[in-house]
């Protein structure tokens, strides 16, 4: 089978380079190789480059060149923004933060805030809702005066569910002023002691094709992404960090990004994530999604559409596991009970047809997501689930072929399977 016949649902894993993308990033690979860093001219092209791509993503999320910090991808981004701000409060002498997170964020957000555990940082795992959504109420309830970070993912890898970000990022504000409030009615002498900071992270990672990003309208103090979810390349993202929060860095040595993220600058991925971000358009202050941003989700979520329709009239006993009313456009996640989805996943594959059993990440993995364990799913209906993601390339053809092959290919595997239509 040739390469072009494959037919690719799963975006959310990865989406392919765009062509203006990689037409972009084309002279920098050799023509214009430079180290931005240099002061030459051959540095200074590149720095150049870098430049026009800073305040072009800037532009995008509403915020200043200076706050936006080039990283390796949303998993830096991630761990950047987590240890980088607990480093910063403990240099200051803040021995006991505590951060509050949701049951259902991505490993690269779990993992770091799991290892802080262990060195003493508190940690609130709020749990989602049978959609799986984050409640703002339990938020809200969980802030206390050690709270330093909430981070909350915008839009769930495995489920598409969209989270209510924008509340929370407002709660979070709230709770800030307030704090300020309370502090200034301290005595002069205990002001002396710094205030504790709250700040509100968001993993936009699933977001960014669809949804409005920007920094202020949205009330993000950090933000995570990673180019290759968003038909730029892989191997870069960013941080971006309001200019008021603190951090430290978690990788030093060369001092590049204002010193907060210490290697030389991959300049073709920079230029690459600015032109794939240029496609996504300009996004309006308040909180709309740019014209780009409608058409791909109009386009995506017509085929999604199609194919939930269709599989749920033609398959018996499946659970649809995405939240239609409130998910990003190209997901739809579906639990065929009785069958386990590797099975459905490599007969798909060998039909020609690339689907993921959950986020790209755990697959591989024997145990059952976290994420759907947390929507109340049971195991072994979580076994049972294969992710589709559409993308901005995908046709109605190739959805009619997957409504084609996928009924008789779960009849067959149910065939083997205890639970009968
Ligand atoms: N966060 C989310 C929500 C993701 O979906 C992913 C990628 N699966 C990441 C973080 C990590 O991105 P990367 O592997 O590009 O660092």
């Amino acid at each position: 089978m040739t390469a072009k016949k494959y037919i690719y649902f799963d975006h959310s894993a990865t989406t392919p380079l765009d062509r203006e993308v990689l037409k972009a990033m084309a002279p920098f690979w050799q023509a214009d190789f430079g180290n931005p860093a240099s002061l030459h001219l051959r540095g200074r092209q590149a720095l150049e480059a870098v430049d026009i791509a800073r305040e072009r993503i800037a532009e995008f999320f509403n915020c200043q060149p200076g706050e936006i910090i080039f990283t390796s991808g949303a998993t830096e981004a991630n761990n950047l923004a987590i240890k980088g701000l607990v480093k910063n409060l403990r240099a200051q002498g803040w021995a006991d933060p505590e951060i509050i997170t949701s049951a259902i964020e991505h490993d690269s957000i779990l993992e770091p805030i799991r290892e802080l555990e262990k060195e003493g940082v508190n940690a609130v795992f709020a749990p989602v809702n049978g959609n799986g959504i984050v409640d703002p109420a339990a938020i809200r309830a969980a802030i206390n005066e050690r709270t330093v970070l909430v981070s909350v993912m915008y839009v769930n890898s495995e489920t598409g569910a969209l989270q209510p970000v924008r509340e929370i990022g407002k709660l979070v504000r709230k709770a800030r002023e307030k704090r300020h409030k309370l502090w200034l009615t301290r005595p002069l002498a205990d002001r002396e002691k710094k205030e504790r900071p709250l700040w509100f992270h968001t993993d936009a990672t699933q977001a960014v094709n669809f949804f409005n990003c920007g920094a202020q309208g949205n009330f993000f103090d950090l933000l995570s992404f990673s180019g290759h979810k968003i038909y730029g390349p892989k191997g870069v993202g960013v941080l971006y960090k309001n200019a008021k929060v603190g951090l430290s860095a978690i990788q030093t040595g060369g001092h590049q990004e204002g010193n907060l993220r210490s290697g030389t600058l991959n300049v073709p991925g920079i230029v690459g994530l600015g032109a794939a971000i240029r496609l996504l358009g300009q996004a309006g202050k308040m909180g709309e999604p740019s014209r780009e941003q409608k058409k791909n989700t109009l386009s995506v979520a017509k085929l999604r559409d199609l194919l939930v329709k269709g599989v749920l009239k033609s398959i018996p006993n499946v659970i649809l596991n995405t939240p239609l009313g409130q998910a990003a456009p190209g997901h739809a996640h579906f639990s065929f009970l009785g069958v386990e989805g590797e099975s459905t996943l490599i007969a798909l594959d060998l039909a020609g047809i690339g689907v993921s059993t959950g986020s790209a990440c755990a697959s591989g993995s024997l145990t059952a997501s976290h994420v759907l364990l947390a929507m109340g799913i049971k195991t072994e209906v979580a076994h049972n689930s294969v992710r589709f993601t559409i993308g901005k390339l995908n046709t109605r053809e190739e959805i009619n072929k997957v409504l084609q092959v996928l009924p008789p290919i779960i009849s067959r595997l149910r065939r083997m399977s205890p639970i009968k239509e």
